[in-house]
């Protein structure tokens, strides 16, 4: 056990309820060592976590200690079955992201406004996830679905997932997603500056590994 990145996965926790980005007892966070996952734990607020109190399952989702995993586990045992490389997943309702979740028109090749190279850079392409009900299978078997293509998912009229090859990664994406639906929100309305496909072709060859593409 990594008691170090454990303890990493509660500050931040603490951190996203402090600033709003996980309020009452919403929001799930795991990360994956080898065959095992922690995970936060049902029913408690991401605020005073310890790693003795995470939930520690199999990736069958069978518990490995006694504390009860979020009942949205599924869906991240299923991200962490689609992909390999996904040591860590991040789950909130964040104001902004959900008020995006929320607009009836959402196209899903481009969800939000091309305004920041940082959203390109961090988070497209965004997976919208239609709506299922929380903790459901269906749910679950959406976000797998679409988890092949997409390593950050907006689920319709819920919150957003992201996951990363580190925890690290998997946090720098999910505030990146938040800040872009908060400008997106923001500029509602508004004629925008839109980058040009040129200067998206530049952030992919410059910031984007081969094959991900930025749009
Ligand atoms: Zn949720």
């Amino acid at each position: 056990m990594n008691t170090d990145l454990l303890e990493q996965v509660c500050e931040t926790a603490q951190g996203f309820f402090d600033r709003g980005y996980a309020f009452g007892s919403t929001g799930n966070l795991s990360v994956r060592i080898e065959d095992r996952i922690w995970i936060t734990p049902t029913g408690l607020p991401l605020k005073g976590l310890t790693p003795a109190r995470l939930a520690e399952i199999g990736e069958q989702g069978q518990p490995l200690n006694g504390n009860k995993p979020s009942k949205e586990f599924p869906f991240h045992l299923a991200i962490y079955r689609r992909r390999p490389e996904a040591r860590a997943i991040v789950h909130l309702h964040s104001t902004y992201a959900v008020a995006l979740s929320c607009l009836a028109e959402l196209d899903p090749e481009h969800p939000m406004p091309a305004i920041t190279p940082y959203y390109f850079m961090r988070v497209a392409p965004l997976g919208i996830v239609p709506y299922h009900r929380p903790g459901s299978t269906e749910l679950a078997d959406a976000v797998e679905a679409y988890a092949a293509a997409h390593h950050c998912l907006l689920l319709r009229n819920h919150g957003f997932i992201t996951s990363g090859a580190s925890w690290n990664e998997a946090v720098d994406r999910a505030e990146e997603l938040e800040e872009t639906a908060k400008l997106s929100i923001l500029l509602r309305g508004e004629r925008l500056r839109e980058l040009s496909e040129a200067e998206l072709s530049e952030i992919q060859r410059v910031f984007v590994p081969s094959g991900g593409k930025v749009r």
